[in-house]
């Protein structure tokens, strides 16, 4: 007989939390370039503004508890910079006071937070003067930072610098949905070095002031599949998106320098090993090709160059609107395919929107098979931060019911917490530390002979 697993047991020293940003859900923030786009319409859901959002700018106490009543014991949450720094030359004692305030209360509840200096949000002074394609943002950057360090530093050890700079490039500088609503390579290169130079400088600034400090970065992980198995271009161009949009960032601030095609292409100084640890934020997967066809008609033109195919395939789960295929073994995949780091890894963000949950416990349970495989083969991953606690502001969607995040639902009128399934399920997880038979059979009996096949041949 085959000898049973009967569970998938965790490290103990792993760490289970959720995640949040400042903008997606403090509320009241009226000094950052998503506010400037909400005042401007266009750009979000029904021109919906994040308002009050979550409401933790005033009261965050509620949902700490329940943090702590699902056995958390880490958060990841980020800090609004145009909150600490309202004004280039003013710093608020009174926001510093409160972001103290909602970090000893997660301590206080067992919970160590993970800090996000920078999720999306730029202040409004430093969007006027031309944000991150300014060649001080990493000066203005790193002074934000020493501020927030020295002031929060004894509460806090895992420092995030900067989540996600890809996708703030690509949709703020090349899709302009987001701001800067720019459209422009050039603006993006230029954005995009000055944003890594900002990590760097932020990087060393940390461990001047608090040496014993763990910093990373979010890197945000898509999976790129070849549209079409069989079409060599496609193959191609998955290979070349996965490298820029997964991998261009991640080498420079390993090994401070950018190579294409065998050639130097970037160098950035002071960059080698500027990470301590490296964040995971993986959601879906894509299928990528080249429109041959197309490519012909742009050579003898009159038609638009559609030449790149970006989608999902027919007959696979797929999110809601252009959001791509659920697939649960990427996670793994992406998990080997940054070993080449030698970096200890955090799943910074993983999650679904599901407003019904219905998709979600499925979710959870298969991506943290995946994980737990992944450690199983000396991967060293050493936490997971569910994205998200609750339904939140979801920055373009604003608060567009098909994007709900939240393990609890929000009511966005009254405020009020609606507990999911999956978040009974996710505590669960956290409390024993293991995803045992019998919580599958309970949330979801259909996927035990996939995650535990041997069962069937016993
Ligand atoms: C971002 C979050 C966002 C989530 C869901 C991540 O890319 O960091 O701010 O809410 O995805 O779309």
């Amino acid at each position: 007989m085959t000898k049973r697993n009967e569970s998938f047991d965790f490290p103990s020293t792993f760490r289970w939390g959720t995640a949040t940003s400042a903008h997606q859900v403090e509320g009241q923030q009226t000094n950052n370039d998503w506010w400037a786009t909400e005042q401007v319409g266009g750009y979000i859901y029904k021109d919906q503004r994040a308002g009050d959002a979550c409401d933790w700018w005033r009261h965050a106490e509620s949902d700490f508890e329940r943090m702590a009543a699902m056995h958390l014991n880490t958060h990841r949450l980020s800090i609004e910079w145009s909150r600490i720094q309202p004004q280039p030359d003013k710093w608020s004692e009174e926001a510093l006071l409160r972001y103290r305030e909602m970090l000893e209360m997660l301590h206080d509840r067992g919970i160590e937070p993970m800090v996000t200096l920078h999720h999306f949000t730029n202040p409004l002074w430093m969007a006027v003067l031309g944000g991150w394609e300014n060649e001080n943002s990493p000066k203005w950057f790193e002074t934000y930072v020493r501020k927030v360090v020295s002031t929060l530093g004894d509460l806090v050890n895992l420092w995030c610098t900067i989540n996600e700079p890809m996708v703030l490039l690509v949709r703020g500088y090349l899709l302009g949905n987001w701001p800067p609503h720019q459209r422009s390579i050039l603006s993006l290169y230029q954005a995009g070095l000055n944003m890594a130079q900002a990590h760097v400088a932020a990087y060393h600034a940390i461990h001047e002031i608090n040496p014993g400090a763990q910093v990373g970065l979010a890197k945000h992980m898509d999976v790129w599949s070849p549209h079409r198995d069989w079409i060599p271009t496609d193959h191609l161009v998955a290979r070349l998106v996965n490298r820029i949009t997964n991998h261009v960032i991640l080498d420079a601030l390993t090994k401070g320098e950018v190579r294409l095609l065998g050639r130097r292409f970037i160098q950035l100084e002071n960059a080698v090993d500027t990470l301590d640890w490296l964040g995971i934020n993986y959601y879906q997967r894509y299928r990528v090709g080249m429109k041959i066809r197309n490519i012909l008609r742009t050579i003898f033109p009159k038609l638009p160059a559609d030449i790149f195919y970006h989608g999902t395939k027919p007959g696979y789960q797929k999110g809601p609107g252009t959001w791509g295929e659920i697939h649960a073994e990427g996670l793994f995949d992406t998990l080997r395919s940054v070993t080449r780091y030698n970096l200890p890894i955090y799943i910074t963000e993983n999650g679904i929107p599901d407003k019904d949950d219905v998709h979600r416990p499925r979710f959870i349970l298969t991506h943290l098979h995946q994980l737990w495989k992944a450690i199983q083969q000396g991967i060293p991953v050493r936490g997971y931060y569910h994205w998200s606690l609750v339904d939140n502001f979801e920055w373009g969607e604003g608060y567009n019911p098909e994007f709900r995040f939240g393990l609890f639902g929000v009511d966005f009128e009254t405020q009020e917490r609606i507990p999911r399934t999956s978040g009974e399920l996710y505590a669960q997880i956290c409390k024993y530390n293991s995803i045992s038979q019998e919580l599958i059979t309970e949330y979801d009996p259909e996927l035990l002979p996939q995650l535990f096949p041997q069962q069937s041949t016993a």
